[in-house]
């Protein structure tokens, strides 16, 4: 009997050790809940409510957080903390996040922190989405034999993240910005606004706005085509890969013009802060990444100073939990 209650106790502590992580994205928000091993117990996933307002967002959060408890076996209030990873702009110090654009009526600042700390009743800590995924490929995924990675991730903007010498680089809570490296002065128009990012070439986004561009003047592609066989009403990184496959000449260019920004923004990134790592996550990333790995180094080296030792350049292994994984490690931290 003694040694089953010793045993139920050494469970009950590991139950209270046990973490959550919220991955926010602009389609889908994915949760997850995690031993201190980051061992996934639970994992719940559901679409991001695309009309009414960050409360309505920070709502569907909390139910789904709840969904991935409950398949581990506990609750939101016994967990020992809550991360989160968001859009937009983030301030770790106060958990509000700013002006996440692909969320619903999200323009000004909403306290998401307090807000989900309300609904769960226990503690939650913000942080910026493509930075605490970075941080997941650091501890547990692709990057773990580094001491210095920089995270891309390639989708529909791209992102970029950093660990040096083992520790989160945020900057003043705006580092790893690497989408809007300069690649080409007074080049294409970014989402951001501004003229020549890398994104304004690699983003899928961007990619699929000058695919229309062309194809609207005469270009001759299947993508569009390919888009709505597949019932889809934007260019995924799978009808990209389907053009790709055919041999599409559009979706080819493109492509290869995505790779060029790609591989002059990060060995520009690379000159600078010398990491040993790269680690290429993002739904583009992990699509095209082995695939397009030679092209990208050879882009990449054209442009590093130290081109006799490139560092090295991983696809990132966390898949769809990388996010959430990541969120529940700013307990970790
Ligand atoms: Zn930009």
């Amino acid at each position: 009997m003694g040694r089953n209650v010793t045993a139920r106790a050494h469970r009950l502590r590991e139950m209270a050790d046990l973490r959550g992580g919220i991955d926010l994205g602009g389609t889908k928000i994915q949760t997850a809940v995690l031993d201190p091993r980051g061992k996934v117990l639970g994992e719940a996933r559901i679409q991001t409510p695309i009309s009414g307002g960050p409360e309505d967002v920070a709502a569907a959060m909390a139910e789904a957080l709840r969904e991935a408890a409950g398949e581990a076996g506990t609750e939101p209030a016994a967990l020992s903390g809550v991360g989160v990873g968001s859009p937009g702009g983030v301030d770790e110090s106060t958990g509000t996040v700013t002006g996440a654009r692909n969320l619903p009526g999200w323009n000004g600042t909403f306290e998401l922190g307090n807000a989900l700390e309300e609904a769960l009743g226990t503690k939650v800590r913000v942080g910026n989405d493509v930075q605490v995924a970075t941080e997941a490929e650091f501890h547990l995924g692709a990057g773990q034999e580094f001491g210095s990675i920089l995270g891309v991730f390639w989708g529909t903007g791209v992102g970029g993240g950093l660990i040096l010498d083992g520790k989160p680089w945020l900057g003043r809570g705006a580092a790893g910005e690497i989408g809007h490296m300069v690649v080409q002065r007074d080049g294409a128009k970014c989402p951001c606004g501004r003229r020549g990012c890398m994104e304004a070439y690699a983003g899928r986004a961007a990619m699929e706005a000058e695919a229309r561009r062309q194809h609207k003047e005469g270009a001759k592609t299947d993508l569009f085509k390919l888009m709505r066989k597949h019932d889809r009403d934007r260019l995924t990184s799978g009808i990209w890969e389907r053009a790709l496959d055919a041999n599409d000449h559009l979706a080819e260019d493109l492509v290869h013009r995505a790779i060029e920004a790609l591989g002059t923004g990060v060995a520009s990134a690379v000159n600078l802060l010398d990491v040993e790592a790269v680690i290429l996550g993002g739904g583009l990333g992990v699509r095209f990444g082995e695939r397009y790995m030679e092209p990208l180094m050879r882009e990449m080296n054209k442009h590093l100073f130290r081109d006799d030792r490139p560092p090295a350049v991983r696809v990132a292994s966390l898949g769809d939990l990388g996010g959430a994984i990541g969120a529940s490690l700013l307990f970790a931290r």
